[in-house]
C-alpha cells in the first residue's frame, strides 16, 4: 500500500481572542514531529517574544524586499502590519514528509486554499464572544479603542468560520487540543491519501488456503 509522502499542511486561524496560539503550543509539546511555521512579521516585537522564534521581526523595507524576491507562500497586512509565511521552510518540510502548522490569518489561508487544496483548514472558535471580548482585554492591556477595534475585527473573522474543514470551540484548552489531534490523526487515515493500493493476490491466498 503506497501512501501520500508529502507532510500534511495544517492552517489554523481563528480570533486573537480565540486563544489559538495556546492550543498551537500544547499541539507542539505533545506531537515533537510538527514543525510550526514562523512567520516574518514588520509588527514591534513584546517583551516576551524572540526573533527568530515567535517571529522573523523585520522592517517594511526588509518585508518588502522579501515580497519581491517571491520568498513568502502567502502575506497579508494584518491590524496595519504585514504578516508572510517564508516559501522555502514550508515547502521544504512537506516534501520531506514533515506536517507543517500555519498560525495565520483568514486572508493568508484563503491565499493557502489556492495553492494547497488538501491543506487541512482548521478553526478556531472562542467558547461565546463575550469571552472573546474578555480575553481580548486581558491580553492587549490596551486603551479602550484599540480594544474595541480588535474586538470588531474578531467579531468579523468569526462569521468567517466556513472557509475551514474544521470548527474546534476552545472552551478547555485540554479538549480543543485533543479535538485537534484528532482531526490530524482521521486526515492521515483518508482514503485520498493512498495513492495506490496493492492488495495481496487473491487467488494465491485461497490457493493456500486450500493446500493447507
Ligand atoms: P499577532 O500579532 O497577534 O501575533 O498576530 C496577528 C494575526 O496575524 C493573527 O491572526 C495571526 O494568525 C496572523 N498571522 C501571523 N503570521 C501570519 C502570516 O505569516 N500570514 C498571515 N496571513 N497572517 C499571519
Amino acid at each position: 500500500m503506497k501512501k501520500k509522502k508529502d507532510g500534511d499542511l495544517i492552517v489554523i486561524s481563528g480570533p486573537s481572542g480565540a486563544g489559538k496560539d495556546t492550543i498551537v503550543g500544547e499541539l507542539l509539546k505533545r506531537n515533537k514531529d510538527i514543525y510550526l511555521s514562523i512567520s516574518m512579521t514588520t509588527r514591534d516585537r513584546k517583551e516576551k517574544e524572540e526573533d527568530g522564534i515567535d517571529y522573523y521581526f523585520v522592517d517594511e523595507e526588509t518585508f518588502i524586499k522579501n515580497i519581491e524576491k517571491d520568498n513568502f507562500l502567502e502575506y497579508a497586512k494584518v491590524y496595519d502590519k504585514y504578516y508572510g509565511t517564508p516559501k522555502d521552510e514550508v515547502v521544504n518540510r512537506l516534501e520531506k514528509g514533515i506536517d507543517v502548522v500555519l498560525v495565520i490569518d483568514i486572508t493568508g489561508a484563503l491565499n493557502i486554499k489556492k495553492m494547497f487544496k488538501d491543506a487541512i483548514f482548521i478553526f478556531i472558535m472562542p467558547p461565546d464572544l463575550k469571552t472573546l471580548m474578555k480575553r481580548i482585554i486581558y491580553r492587549n492591556r490596551d486603551p479602550k479603542e484599540k480594544i474595541l477595534k480588535r474586538f470588531k475585527e474578531d467579531y468579523k473573522l468569526v462569521n468567517e468560520f466556513n472557509n475551514y474543514n474544521y470548527v474546534v470551540v476552545n472552551d478547555n484548552v485540554c479538549d480543543a487540543v485533543h479535538k485537534v489531534e484528532s482531526i490530524l490523526l482521521a486526515s492521515k487515515c483518508s482514503a485520498q491519501r493512498i495513492e495506490d493500493l496493492e492488495l495481496d493476490n487473491e487467488e494465491e491466498i485461497i490457493h493456500e488456503f486450500l493446500v493447507n
